[in-house]
């Protein structure tokens, strides 16, 4: 595998409280004097307003300022066709689809883009792709990673708790993913970037030294998630940040009767994957302990029947992607997983 002739790794990176206040100094210290924001359509009072008077307070005009609530590629094309020929930059605000919007947006402009999430709920806020659907199927399509990245930490603590937990689960993924890398690489050949093993390897760890929900904790999980997306983008790859245990919650988005959060999903199948690769265990039950992972999900329960049918079908998925799902029939061992697992079994109804 070759590294991507050009990486663009974000230049503006603010992790703090009062971020959301200054987005208008950062755009003006950038001489971004025009920009398009695209924001979550019914994002909470007073964020936006916030936002808008940021951007006054520092001479920033905004030629569209512009509600997302689809992230169908249609309705993305055409807001890039609409979008004013003065404009500097785009700044997403808000959660997922505004923010793949956004993103896909500024790639199709060539513009720079900046990714301002109001919840963790995911890494997608600086990948390389933006998740959009095309008739009705959501699709990863390529696009670049942000030019800025701007998390105001109070915002992201406030919001609610499963968003954030949702965040805990697609981050601990990475144990997993980069796993089936390395059994990829073993069965298959294929070759693996170590450096961006170890970053996405490496950022589980930090948010790992303190996982609590403060603004500390918040800070290390928003970082953490960033270096995942950094990662894809230096082997030009989505394996460092997603293994068989993103394979399985593609299934279920595809055949659940209510898929749940992404990395909710994630999460779950990320313990189920470990107990099956047999290593890193441990640490996703003490980070699924501290986090209160474990409770969220047992409040509002997933369905075995549907699991194991994601389990069965996820393998088929991605095709030439080696994962321990395709290295055994593992439906015996994860039928019991599912049914006897002291920690699972109150996360799953029939
Ligand atoms: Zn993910």
């Amino acid at each position: 595998m070759l590294r991507p002739v050009h990486i663009a790794i974000p230049t503006l990176v603010r992790v703090k409280s009062g971020a959301l206040d200054r987005i208008g100094i950062y755009l003006s210290r950038d001489k971004r004097f025009t920009v398009a924001v695209l924001i979550s359509s019914g994002l909470q009072a007073p964020l936006p307003d916030r936002i808008a008077a940021s951007l006054k307070e520092h001479g920033i005009s905004t030629a569209a300022w512009i509600e997302v609530s689809n992230n169908d590629l249609e309705s993305t094309a055409r807001l890039f066709a609409e979008l004013p020929s003065n404009v500097h930059a785009v700044v997403g605000v808000g959660g997922g689809k505004a923010l793949d919007v956004a993103k896909y947006v500024s790639f199709l402009g060539r513009l720079p883009f900046f990714a301002v999430p109001t919840s963790l709920s995911n890494d997608g806020f600086c990948s390389p792709q933006s998740s959009l659907t095309i008739r009705g199927r959501r699709r990863s399509l390529s696009a670049s990673l942000p030019f800025g990245v701007i998390i105001d930490t109070e915002v992201c603590l406030a919001a609610p708790r499963f968003l954030t937990l949702s965040g805990v689960g697609d981050l601990v993924s990475k144990f997993t993913a980069v796993r089936d890398w390395k059994l990829a690489f073993h069965a298959k050949g294929e070759s693996v970037d170590d450096f961006a093993a170890l970053l996405s390897d490496g950022s589980i760890h930090s948010f790992l030294s303190h996982p609590r929900f403060d603004l500390d904790g918040i800070r290390l999980l928003a970082t953490a998630l960033m270096m995942n997306g950094i990662a894809m983008e230096i082997c030009g790859s989505s394996r460092p940040a997603s293994g068989s245990e993103h394979l399985i919650s593609h299934a279920l988005d595809a055949i659940s009767r209510r898929p749940r959060l992404h990395g909710l999903q994630v999460g779950i199948a990320t313990y189920i994957i470990s107990l099956l690769q047999g290593i890193n265990t441990d640490r996703i039950i003490d980070l699924f302990d501290a986090t209160g992972f474990w409770t969220a999900i047992a409040e509002d329960p997933f369905s075995r029947s549907e699991w194991l049918q994601a389990v069965r079908t996820a393998p088929s998925i991605k095709e030439n992607f080696y994962t321990i799902l395709s290295s055994r029939d593992v439906m015996p061992e994860v039928e019991q997983i599912l049914t006897s697992d002291f920690r699972l079994t109150p996360c799953f109804q029939d």
